[in-house]
Protein backbone atom coordinates (compact mmCIF):
# COMPACT_ATOMS: atom_id res chain seq x y z
CA UNK A 1 0.00 0.00 0.00
CA UNK A 2 1.02 3.74 -0.97
CA UNK A 3 0.90 6.17 1.90
CA UNK A 4 -2.23 8.19 1.51
CA UNK A 5 -2.29 11.23 4.00
CA UNK A 6 -1.05 14.47 2.27
CA UNK A 7 -1.73 18.13 2.86
CA UNK A 8 -4.57 20.23 1.80
CA UNK A 9 -4.07 22.85 -0.65
CA UNK A 10 -4.40 26.03 1.06
CA UNK A 11 -7.57 27.51 -0.76
CA UNK A 12 -8.87 23.76 0.40
CA UNK A 13 -7.65 24.84 4.22
CA UNK A 14 -8.83 28.30 4.15
CA UNK A 15 -11.97 27.50 2.91
CA UNK A 16 -12.87 24.66 5.80
CA UNK A 17 -11.52 27.21 8.39
CA UNK A 18 -14.40 29.36 6.82
CA UNK A 19 -16.81 27.43 7.40
CA UNK A 20 -16.00 27.92 11.25
CA UNK A 21 -15.58 31.86 10.82
CA UNK A 22 -18.23 32.98 8.53
CA UNK A 23 -21.97 31.78 8.80
CA UNK A 24 -23.64 34.10 7.69
CA UNK A 25 -22.82 37.82 6.43
CA UNK A 26 -23.10 39.38 9.66
CA UNK A 27 -20.08 36.90 10.57
CA UNK A 28 -18.10 39.25 8.12
CA UNK A 29 -18.91 42.26 9.68
CA UNK A 30 -17.86 41.41 12.75
CA UNK A 31 -14.81 40.69 11.69
CA UNK A 32 -14.05 43.42 9.51
CA UNK A 33 -15.81 45.60 12.12
CA UNK A 34 -13.30 44.10 14.76
CA UNK A 35 -9.69 44.73 12.39
CA UNK A 36 -10.85 48.68 12.08
CA UNK A 37 -10.75 49.05 15.87
CA UNK A 38 -8.01 47.00 16.50
CA UNK A 39 -6.65 49.60 13.59
CA UNK A 40 -7.40 52.28 15.72
CA UNK A 41 -9.89 53.84 13.32
CA UNK A 42 -11.68 56.51 14.60
CA UNK A 43 -14.54 56.57 12.08
CA UNK A 44 -15.85 53.43 10.68
CA UNK A 45 -18.44 53.20 7.43
CA UNK A 46 -20.34 49.84 6.82
CA UNK A 47 -22.31 49.66 3.51
CA UNK A 48 -24.44 46.49 2.48
CA UNK A 49 -26.05 45.90 -0.34
CA UNK A 50 -29.05 42.98 -0.14
CA UNK A 51 -28.35 41.96 3.44
CA UNK A 52 -24.83 42.08 2.61
CA UNK A 53 -25.39 38.72 0.27
CA UNK A 54 -24.35 41.26 -2.90
CA UNK A 55 -22.02 43.70 -1.03
CA UNK A 56 -20.11 44.35 2.41
CA UNK A 57 -18.37 46.80 2.62
CA UNK A 58 -16.29 48.48 5.40
CA UNK A 59 -14.30 51.76 5.16
CA UNK A 60 -11.85 52.68 8.45
CA UNK A 61 -9.72 55.60 9.23
CA UNK A 62 -6.99 53.46 10.86
CA UNK A 63 -3.74 52.77 10.51
CA UNK A 64 -3.68 51.03 7.17
CA UNK A 65 -1.04 48.47 5.39
CA UNK A 66 2.00 48.47 3.58
CA UNK A 67 2.18 46.84 0.52
CA UNK A 68 3.80 43.52 2.27
CA UNK A 69 1.43 43.47 4.82
CA UNK A 70 -1.70 44.08 2.49
CA UNK A 71 -0.91 40.90 0.69
CA UNK A 72 0.24 38.97 3.99
CA UNK A 73 -2.97 39.62 5.85
CA UNK A 74 -4.99 37.07 3.50
CA UNK A 75 -2.25 34.43 4.55
CA UNK A 76 -3.98 31.64 7.05
CA UNK A 77 -2.41 32.51 10.48
CA UNK A 78 -1.26 35.66 9.67
CA UNK A 79 -1.72 38.47 12.17
CA UNK A 80 0.49 41.19 13.62
CA UNK A 81 -1.32 40.73 16.54
CA UNK A 82 -0.03 38.05 18.69
CA UNK A 83 3.87 36.95 18.77
CA UNK A 84 3.88 33.99 21.13
CA UNK A 85 1.24 31.60 23.03
CA UNK A 86 2.07 33.74 26.02
CA UNK A 87 0.23 36.83 24.41
CA UNK A 88 -2.72 34.91 24.32
CA UNK A 89 -3.22 35.77 28.05
CA UNK A 90 -2.50 39.30 27.68
CA UNK A 91 -4.79 39.98 24.36
CA UNK A 92 -5.59 43.95 24.25
CA UNK A 93 -7.17 43.40 20.66
CA UNK A 94 -10.01 41.72 19.30
CA UNK A 95 -8.42 39.35 16.58
CA UNK A 96 -5.54 37.28 17.27
CA UNK A 97 -6.37 34.11 14.91
CA UNK A 98 -5.17 35.47 12.03
CA UNK A 99 -8.32 33.66 10.39
CA UNK A 100 -10.59 36.19 9.13
CA UNK A 101 -9.48 37.87 6.14
CA UNK A 102 -8.20 34.15 4.53
CA UNK A 103 -11.48 32.63 5.30
CA UNK A 104 -13.17 35.01 3.82
CA UNK A 105 -11.11 35.46 0.71
CA UNK A 106 -11.65 31.84 0.23
CA UNK A 107 -15.46 32.30 -0.04
CA UNK A 108 -16.22 35.82 -1.51
CA UNK A 109 -15.10 37.87 -4.39
CA UNK A 110 -12.59 40.65 -1.66
CA UNK A 111 -11.39 44.03 -2.27
CA UNK A 112 -8.75 45.54 -0.12
CA UNK A 113 -7.78 49.07 -0.41
CA UNK A 114 -5.19 50.55 2.26
CA UNK A 115 -2.74 53.21 3.07
CA UNK A 116 -0.63 54.24 5.90
CA UNK A 117 -0.60 57.52 7.04
CA UNK A 118 3.19 57.66 6.15
CA UNK A 119 2.91 56.18 2.39
CA UNK A 120 2.07 58.80 -0.63
CA UNK A 121 0.16 55.69 -2.40
CA UNK A 122 -1.90 53.09 -1.49
CA UNK A 123 -2.28 49.19 -2.40
CA UNK A 124 -5.56 48.17 -4.28
CA UNK A 125 -5.68 44.30 -4.32
CA UNK A 126 -8.46 42.04 -5.55
CA UNK A 127 -8.82 38.67 -4.52
CA UNK A 128 -10.73 35.55 -5.41
CA UNK A 129 -10.90 31.98 -4.42
CA UNK A 130 -7.73 32.94 -2.35
CA UNK A 131 -5.65 33.90 -5.03
CA UNK A 132 -4.59 37.40 -5.56
CA UNK A 133 -5.99 38.72 -8.76
CA UNK A 134 -4.60 42.23 -9.36
CA UNK A 135 -2.38 44.47 -7.09
CA UNK A 136 -2.03 47.75 -7.83
CA UNK A 137 -0.86 51.21 -6.64
CA UNK A 138 -3.72 53.07 -6.10
CA UNK A 139 -5.23 56.63 -4.77
CA UNK A 140 -7.15 56.37 -1.85
CA UNK A 141 -7.78 57.27 1.94
CA UNK A 142 -5.72 57.05 4.72
CA UNK A 143 -6.92 53.66 6.58
CA UNK A 144 -8.74 50.84 4.92
CA UNK A 145 -11.48 49.74 2.94
CA UNK A 146 -12.60 46.13 2.11
CA UNK A 147 -15.42 44.99 0.14
CA UNK A 148 -16.80 41.54 0.12
CA UNK A 149 -18.97 40.68 -2.66
CA UNK A 150 -21.11 37.32 -3.44
CA UNK A 151 -20.10 35.93 -0.17
CA UNK A 152 -20.28 32.21 -0.46
CA UNK A 153 -20.17 32.42 -4.40
CA UNK A 154 -18.59 28.59 -4.74
CA UNK A 155 -20.28 27.21 -1.88
CA UNK A 156 -23.60 27.08 -3.39
CA UNK A 157 -24.99 24.90 -0.66
CA UNK A 158 -23.98 27.69 1.87
CA UNK A 159 -25.40 30.46 -0.16
CA UNK A 160 -29.07 28.27 -0.61
CA UNK A 161 -28.97 28.22 3.50
CA UNK A 162 -28.75 32.01 3.84
CA UNK A 163 -32.53 33.42 5.49
CA UNK A 164 -34.61 36.19 3.76
CA UNK A 165 -32.84 39.39 3.56
CA UNK A 166 -34.75 40.89 6.67
CA UNK A 167 -33.50 37.70 8.69
CA UNK A 168 -29.95 38.48 7.52
CA UNK A 169 -30.34 42.26 8.03
CA UNK A 170 -31.46 41.83 11.90
CA UNK A 171 -28.06 39.43 12.38
CA UNK A 172 -25.89 42.50 10.99
CA UNK A 173 -28.13 45.02 12.93
CA UNK A 174 -27.05 43.16 16.28
CA UNK A 175 -23.43 42.36 15.24
CA UNK A 176 -23.05 46.19 14.34
CA UNK A 177 -24.89 47.26 18.15
CA UNK A 178 -22.89 44.90 19.93
CA UNK A 179 -19.55 46.13 18.62
CA UNK A 180 -20.79 50.12 18.42
CA UNK A 181 -21.96 49.56 22.21
CA UNK A 182 -18.73 48.33 23.22
CA UNK A 183 -17.08 51.60 21.09
CA UNK A 184 -18.61 54.20 22.42
CA UNK A 185 -15.77 56.62 21.33
CA UNK A 186 -15.54 55.57 17.83
CA UNK A 187 -18.10 56.67 15.28
CA UNK A 188 -20.33 54.15 13.30
CA UNK A 189 -22.49 54.30 10.45
CA UNK A 190 -24.73 51.62 8.73
CA UNK A 191 -26.18 52.21 5.12
CA UNK A 192 -28.10 49.29 3.83
CA UNK A 193 -28.77 49.56 0.45
CA UNK A 194 -29.62 52.97 0.02
CA UNK A 195 -30.91 53.64 3.65
CA UNK A 196 -29.11 55.25 6.44
CA UNK A 197 -29.72 52.37 9.45
CA UNK A 198 -27.76 54.13 11.83
CA UNK A 199 -25.67 57.18 12.49
CA UNK A 200 -23.80 57.35 15.58
CA UNK A 201 -21.39 60.03 16.21
CA UNK A 202 -18.74 58.90 18.82
CA UNK A 203 -19.93 59.98 22.57
CA UNK A 204 -20.04 57.77 25.83
CA UNK A 205 -21.64 54.94 27.19
CA UNK A 206 -25.20 56.36 28.13
CA UNK A 207 -25.17 58.11 24.95
CA UNK A 208 -24.48 55.53 22.71
CA UNK A 209 -26.79 53.02 24.57
CA UNK A 210 -29.91 55.92 23.96
CA UNK A 211 -28.72 56.87 20.78
CA UNK A 212 -29.20 52.45 19.90
CA UNK A 213 -32.32 52.24 21.80
CA UNK A 214 -33.76 55.45 20.58
CA UNK A 215 -36.84 57.13 22.45
CA UNK A 216 -37.06 57.68 25.98
CA UNK A 217 -34.53 55.11 27.19
CA UNK A 218 -32.30 57.40 28.88
CA UNK A 219 -34.64 57.30 31.79
CA UNK A 220 -35.23 53.61 32.22
CA UNK A 221 -31.36 53.42 32.95
CA UNK A 222 -29.95 52.41 36.20
CA UNK A 223 -26.25 52.58 36.54
CA UNK A 224 -24.07 50.19 37.81
CA UNK A 225 -20.97 50.52 38.94
CA UNK A 226 -18.60 48.21 41.22
CA UNK A 227 -14.59 47.84 41.75
CA UNK A 228 -13.28 44.04 42.95
CA UNK A 229 -9.66 43.49 43.18
CA UNK A 230 -10.79 41.06 40.28
CA UNK A 231 -13.40 42.74 38.65
CA UNK A 232 -14.59 46.28 37.40
CA UNK A 233 -17.99 46.72 36.37
CA UNK A 234 -19.85 49.71 34.48
CA UNK A 235 -22.87 50.20 32.92
CA UNK A 236 -26.84 49.95 32.81
CA UNK A 237 -29.27 48.11 33.74
CA UNK A 238 -32.71 48.83 32.47
CA UNK A 239 -35.59 50.00 35.48
CA UNK A 240 -38.20 46.86 35.86
CA UNK A 241 -40.89 48.47 34.71
CA UNK A 242 -39.30 48.63 31.46
CA UNK A 243 -38.32 44.87 31.48
CA UNK A 244 -38.97 43.27 28.23
CA UNK A 245 -40.39 40.05 26.62
CA UNK A 246 -37.66 39.39 25.09
CA UNK A 247 -33.90 38.62 25.97
CA UNK A 248 -32.95 41.30 23.13
CA UNK A 249 -31.33 44.16 25.29
CA UNK A 250 -29.13 41.81 27.34
CA UNK A 251 -25.57 42.87 26.76
CA UNK A 252 -22.39 41.63 28.49
CA UNK A 253 -18.40 42.99 27.50
CA UNK A 254 -15.90 41.25 28.57
CA UNK A 255 -12.77 43.46 28.25
CA UNK A 256 -14.74 45.38 25.26
CA UNK A 257 -15.99 42.36 23.54
CA UNK A 258 -19.24 41.25 23.41
CA UNK A 259 -19.92 38.18 24.97
CA UNK A 260 -23.05 35.43 25.72
CA UNK A 261 -22.87 33.88 29.35
CA UNK A 262 -26.23 32.22 30.42
CA UNK A 263 -24.38 31.92 33.74
CA UNK A 264 -23.61 35.63 34.28
CA UNK A 265 -27.15 36.59 33.11
CA UNK A 266 -27.83 34.55 35.61
CA UNK A 267 -26.74 36.43 38.53
CA UNK A 268 -28.28 39.68 36.64
CA UNK A 269 -31.88 37.96 37.24
CA UNK A 270 -31.06 36.76 40.39
CA UNK A 271 -30.85 40.45 41.83
CA UNK A 272 -34.21 41.27 39.98
CA UNK A 273 -35.50 38.77 41.71
CA UNK A 274 -39.09 39.34 42.84
CA UNK A 275 -39.43 42.74 41.11
CA UNK A 276 -40.12 41.40 37.03
CA UNK A 277 -43.27 39.62 35.97
CA UNK A 278 -42.51 36.32 34.71
CA UNK A 279 -41.22 36.13 31.43
CA UNK A 280 -39.86 39.39 31.57
CA UNK A 281 -36.22 39.84 31.14
CA UNK A 282 -34.54 43.10 32.37
CA UNK A 283 -32.44 45.04 29.65
CA UNK A 284 -28.61 45.29 30.49
CA UNK A 285 -25.43 46.73 29.38
CA UNK A 286 -22.73 45.60 31.63
CA UNK A 287 -19.09 46.51 30.75
CA UNK A 288 -16.60 44.38 33.27
CA UNK A 289 -12.93 44.86 33.02
CA UNK A 290 -10.89 41.88 34.61
CA UNK A 291 -7.31 41.00 34.19
CA UNK A 292 -6.76 39.14 30.65
CA UNK A 293 -5.13 36.62 32.45
CA UNK A 294 -8.00 35.46 34.44
CA UNK A 295 -9.96 34.37 31.17
CA UNK A 296 -9.62 32.38 27.89
CA UNK A 297 -11.42 33.76 24.90
CA UNK A 298 -9.62 31.30 22.62
CA UNK A 299 -12.84 28.80 23.01
CA UNK A 300 -14.28 29.31 20.03
CA UNK A 301 -13.41 30.64 16.52
CA UNK A 302 -16.69 33.46 17.09
CA UNK A 303 -14.52 34.89 20.85
CA UNK A 304 -18.15 35.13 21.89
CA UNK A 305 -17.51 32.28 24.54
CA UNK A 306 -15.24 32.96 27.58
CA UNK A 307 -13.91 30.79 30.14
CA UNK A 308 -13.39 32.81 33.73
CA UNK A 309 -10.68 31.66 35.95
CA UNK A 310 -13.33 32.35 39.22
CA UNK A 311 -16.92 32.26 37.94
CA UNK A 312 -18.42 32.19 40.86
CA UNK A 313 -16.71 35.29 42.53
CA UNK A 314 -17.73 37.10 39.45
CA UNK A 315 -20.89 35.90 39.87
CA UNK A 316 -21.66 36.95 43.30
CA UNK A 317 -20.02 40.40 42.74
CA UNK A 318 -22.16 41.06 39.98
CA UNK A 319 -25.04 39.90 41.47
CA UNK A 320 -24.21 42.34 44.40
CA UNK A 321 -23.62 45.38 42.48
CA UNK A 322 -26.90 45.15 40.44
CA UNK A 323 -28.82 44.71 43.82
CA UNK A 324 -26.95 47.51 45.08
CA UNK A 325 -27.87 49.75 42.34
CA UNK A 326 -31.68 49.15 42.12
CA UNK A 327 -31.62 49.77 45.39
CA UNK A 328 -30.05 53.03 45.38
CA UNK A 329 -32.53 54.21 42.88
CA UNK A 330 -35.09 53.29 44.95
CA UNK A 331 -36.26 50.23 42.55
CA UNK A 332 -36.06 47.51 45.32
CA UNK A 333 -37.89 48.77 48.24
CA UNK A 334 -41.32 49.43 46.60
CA UNK A 335 -41.55 45.34 47.21
CA UNK A 336 -40.62 45.25 50.08
CA UNK A 337 -43.87 47.05 51.41
CA UNK A 338 -45.60 44.87 49.84
CA UNK A 339 -44.45 42.03 52.02
P1 LIG B 1 -6.38 38.95 13.02
O1 LIG B 1 -7.33 40.10 13.17
O2 LIG B 1 -6.74 37.79 13.90
O3 LIG B 1 -4.96 39.35 13.16
P2 LIG B 1 -7.28 38.95 10.26
O4 LIG B 1 -7.29 37.91 9.21
O5 LIG B 1 -8.59 39.54 10.63
O6 LIG B 1 -6.54 38.36 11.53
O7 LIG B 1 -6.33 40.13 9.79
C1 LIG B 1 -4.96 39.82 9.47
C2 LIG B 1 -4.07 41.04 9.66
O8 LIG B 1 -4.38 42.03 8.66
C3 LIG B 1 -4.26 41.76 10.98
O9 LIG B 1 -3.46 41.18 12.00
C4 LIG B 1 -3.83 43.18 10.64
O10 LIG B 1 -2.43 43.33 10.75
C5 LIG B 1 -4.21 43.33 9.18
N1 LIG B 1 -5.50 44.05 9.01
C6 LIG B 1 -6.71 43.50 8.78
N2 LIG B 1 -7.67 44.43 8.67
C7 LIG B 1 -7.07 45.63 8.85
C8 LIG B 1 -7.52 47.00 8.87
N3 LIG B 1 -8.80 47.31 8.70
N4 LIG B 1 -6.59 47.97 9.07
C9 LIG B 1 -5.27 47.65 9.26
N5 LIG B 1 -4.79 46.39 9.25
C10 LIG B 1 -5.67 45.39 9.05
MG1 LIG C 1 -9.32 40.06 12.59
Amino acid sequence: MTDVIHLLPDHVANQIAAGEVVQRPASVIKELLENAIDAKASTIQVYIKEAGKILISVIDDGSGMSITDSRLSFERHATSKIKTAEDLFQLQTKGFRGEALASIAAIAHVELKTRREEDEVGTCIKIEGSEITSQEVCVTAKGTSISVKNLFYNIPARRNFLKSDTVETRHIIDEFQRVALAHPGISFSLVHNVGELFNLPASNYRQRITNILGGKSNEKLVPVNEETEILKISGFVGKPEYAKRTRGEQFFFVNDRFIKSPYLNHAVSAAFEGLLKDRAYPSYFLYLQVDPKSIDINIHPTKTEIKFDDEHALYAILRSAIKHSLGQFNVAPVLDFER
